[in-house]
């Protein structure tokens, strides 16, 4: 298959052009590509030298963006308007994140529901996607003015332990940016290739990523075979990362400061010392001293004192590693390789005990916060098909999936994965009663399956009679050597199974590819704004027909104007459903909520005292 580039801005194919890989990370992101002449991996850096771009994204009072380092002091100045950690959100709805939310300063749109969540600065919403494409449009930019031409297609990468929903926000992201995304990898994967670890088909091997970033802390445990990873086990911590190696000093600096007679909690001087901790933790990775200065009184720290002061927090990584070791089934002796990853990793402390720990030196000779960046435009590389020693692996043209609700496209293997392949994901009935099941089988990149091309269609039938959302129905599909797509389809508490045979290429050609491609990308925003109309079109009607049910079955329960209430809310819900107004279907639905509340509960009240006195419910 062919491999094409798209310049967005010319809507013309370009079929010369640099792939880059990119590292979206928590902290900080940025791009690296090989170099055509030295074959080497590179990470671009600006006149400045720094290739690190915070990913940070700061609005001012006409919602102009403005991200990286140019958002960085606005953390302190303008904290409601400056999203950070957007890497945290995607993928997320408000109920994952509830015990998070005192870490964002932001704030972070609770509709009740469990949508997917967003952002809020005045009246405007963002969801995370559109942060990441915000960040990734920044890095774009920065690599085009680096390289002087357009950049269109990239590998990005994403933690191991990221769900399918997190990897399609992400790729989402990369298309509302205007990149053909050609490849999620996981991070330790792309760090493997960087330490050339994985290129070799021949090779077999069991390694260790040690990955303490920002505010994050991830280790994986990796088996390469064949040229293909698998990723054993994972674990880690959230929230631990250099952010909290700088608050153990402060803490201890803070401390010295009071009995110097210095108090207060102010947010200047807190701010004050954190830079200046963060500052000397840096001086300490490659010097046995480091000092500061706050409010005329100098602070001083030898590295003897940070690394008591964090040795906790180290205890807790190697805490994790024993974790993923366990759920690996291994022992420390059995990993060939420890990779180590993440600016925190700078340490000394950290490598010490990382070494103690598996028994072997780690490999640290690359810059442990490029070296995702520079693992992903290896990748880029082989999937350009430059690295010659490289079995370029078959992929799929164009991404597999079903239709769902609304005309919605679910995919379930993504274009460019690996074949054979195989994916499955469960999904349920929308009508009470349903007998039967129509599965519609589409290959394309728009989130409408009728702007995709239809491969296959077939019903599942004689599923039992069940209220909605209850059949548990597993669809497979496997594609084989040869292109064929097996999709089945079995309804788990029945048993009752389909399937069908299709090949997925039939009839395709590259200019066919091409301009799907193409028109994907040309109309990603429209796209993804159709999508969430639909999505949120889609939920209010069933809230509706949820409602009038129960408005019908618990009639006795629920006064007249109750009943008039809910009649009227509903008809808003319709009338912005006729509108197509996204944000007024959700408000209303959101209000459809409240005003049943009172009354849903007092019925349900009732419902289980007359289940404890051994009536039915319902
Ligand atoms: P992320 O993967 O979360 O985006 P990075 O890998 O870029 O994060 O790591 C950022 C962290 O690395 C910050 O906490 C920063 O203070 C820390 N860091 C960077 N350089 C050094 C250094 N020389 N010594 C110690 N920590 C460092
Ligand atoms: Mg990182």
């Amino acid at each position: 298959m062919a491999k094409i580039g798209i310049n967005i801005a010319t809507g013309s194919i370009q079929k010369e052009d640099a792939i880059v890989g990119i590292d979206l990370g928590t902290t900080n992101s940025l791009v690296a590509i090989v170099r055509s002449d030295t074959r080497e991996a590179i990470a671009l850096k600006e006149i400045d030298g720094l290739s690190l771009v915070p990913s940070i994204v700061f609005f001012d009072e006409n919602n102009q963006a403005q991200v990286g380092t140019a958002a960085l002091d606005k953390l302190l100045t303008h904290p409601e308007r400056t999203i950070y950690s957007a890497k945290r959100l995607m993928g997320k709805s408000y109920g994952d994140l509830s015990q998070d939310s005192h870490f964002f300063a932001y704030k972070i749109h609770d509709d009740g529901s469990d949508a997917l969540v967003k952002v809020q600065i005045d009246d405007q919403f963002y969801s995370p996607i559109e942060l990441s494409a915000l960040i990734l449009k920044e890095l774009k930019s920065r690599a085009e003015h680096i390289l002087k031409m357009p950049i269109n297609r990239a590998v990005i990468t994403v933690p191991a332990y990221f769900n399918d929903t997190q990897r399609q926000a992400t790729r989402d992201a990369g298309k509302l940016a205007g990149l053909d995304v050609l490849r999620i990898v996981n991070e330790p994967t792309a760090a493997s290739l960087a330490y050339g670890i994985g290129l070799d088909p021949k090779e077999e091997k069991t390694i260790a990523v040690y990955d303490l970033g920002g505010g994050t802390f991830d280790i994986s445990i990796l088996k390469i075979n064949q040229g293909i990873f698998e990723v054993l086990s994972t674990n880690g911590d959230t929230y631990l990362g250099g952010d909290d190696l700088d608050r153990a000093l402060v803490m201890h600096w803070k401390m010295q400061l009071e009995q110097a007679g210095i108090t207060g909690n102010s947010s200047t001087l807190l701010q004050a010392l954190r830079l200046a901790a963060e500052a000397a933790k840096k001086q300490l990775s490659t010097s046995d001293k480091a000092s500061a200065v706050i409010e005329g009184i100098p602070l001083e720290i030898t590295k003897t004192e940070f690394e008591s002061l964090i040795q906790p927090l180290l205890d807790r990584t190697l805490q994790s590693c024993q974790q993923a070791l366990h759920d690996a089934q291994l022992t420390a002796a059995q990993i060939d390789a420890v990779i180590m990853v993440g600016g925190s990793t700078r340490v000394p402390a950290v490598k010490n005990c990382v070494r103690d720990f598996f028994k072997k030196e780690v490999n640290d000779s690359l810059n442990p916060d490029e070296v995702v960046a520079l693992g992903a435009a290896i990748q880029a590389d082989i999937l350009a098909g430059n690295n010659t020693d490289m079995l370029l692996l078959d992929i799929t043209p164009l991404s597999l999936g079903i239709e769902t609700l609304g005309g919605l496209m679910d995919v379930l293997i993504p274009r460019n994965a690996k074949i054979p392949n195989k994916a499955g994901r469960q999904y349920t009935t929308s009508k009470d009663g349903q007998s039967s099941l129509l599965i519609n089988v589409y290959q394309g990149e728009r989130d409408q399956v009728a702007h995709n091309r239809k491969l296959a269609s077939f019903s599942l039938r004689n599923i039992p009679a069940m209220p909605a959302g209850l059949p548990k129905i597993d669809i497979q599909f496997l594609l084989d050597a040869d292109g064929i797509l097996k999709v089945s389809a079995t309804e788990l508490r029945s048993g009752v199974a389909q399937e069908i045979e299709v090949k997925a290429q039939y009839g395709l050609d590259d200019s066919m590819v091409e301009q799907m491609l193409l028109d994907s990308l040309t109309h990603a925003q429209e796209d993804m704004q159709t999508r969430a109309l639909i999505e949120a079109t889609t939920e209010a009607n069933l809230m509706i027909e949820t409602t009038e049910k129960f408005l019908i079955n618990y009639a006795a329960l629920i006064s007249d104007s109750e009943q008039a209430l809910t009649k009227t809310q509903i008809e808003k819900i319709k009338q912005a459903i006729q509108d197509k107004h996204k944000d007024a279907i959700q408000k209303t639905t959101e209000q459809l909520n409240e005003v049943t509340r009172p009354f849903a509960e007092r019925v349900m009240d009732s419902a289980l005292k007359d289940a404890m006195r051994g009536k039915k419910i319902l």
